[in-house]
């Protein structure tokens, strides 16, 4: 395992057996690609050429790459904890991704939202979270005090 040097942004790719995980780093704003090919030689090309990080649960394919980490692990918060171990979370960028596609969130102003189907939000939020590639909007509303509470645990756990 050999990483970049500090004072780099890292980037990640989490391999099939990681997509829970991934998930996860992103609502942390990790910057973590999911693959779009299956085969294992088309995610090494993608990782090579962008120097991404890959997170894998196939021990063979951990052993084909140096910027790799093996997840023991097949509970995603376990694998969400180790990977926070050793790239310690910025709690600036929670929530600045799109946990669907990675993409950078921007900011709305609830006005622009349709008033119909947007009642409620556009009453209690002057602005929301939205994600132009999946054209979805995020607010903080129960989901998301849900998955803070997650994040929080799993940062308790490690006492971050
Ligand atoms: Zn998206």
């Amino acid at each position: 395992m050999k990483f970049l040097k500090d004072g780099v942004t890292h980037k990640f790719m989490a391999d099939h057996m990681a997509k829970r995980a991934c998930e996860w780093l992103r609502f942390m704003g990790y910057d973590v690609e999911y693959p779009d090919v299956h085969y294992d030689n088309e995610i090494l090309k993608i990782c090579i050429e962008n120097n991404l990080i890959l997170l894998t649960r196939d021990i063979e394919f951990y052993k084909r790459y140096s910027l790799s980490i093996f997840l023991d692990s097949t509970d995603y918060k376990d694998q969400v904890s180790e990977i926070i171990s050793l790239f310690p979370p910025d709690k600036k960028l929670f929530f600045t991704r799109c946990p669907v596609c990675n993409s950078i969130l921007v900011d709305v102003s609830t006005d622009t939202l349709d008033p119909l189907k947007y009642t409620m939000v556009r009453q209690k939020f002057k602005t929301v979270k939205y994600c132009k590639k999946c054209n979805k909007y995020y607010w903080e509303g129960s989901h998301y005090k849900k998955i803070l509470n997650e994040i929080n645990k799993i940062l308790k756990f490690k006492s971050i």
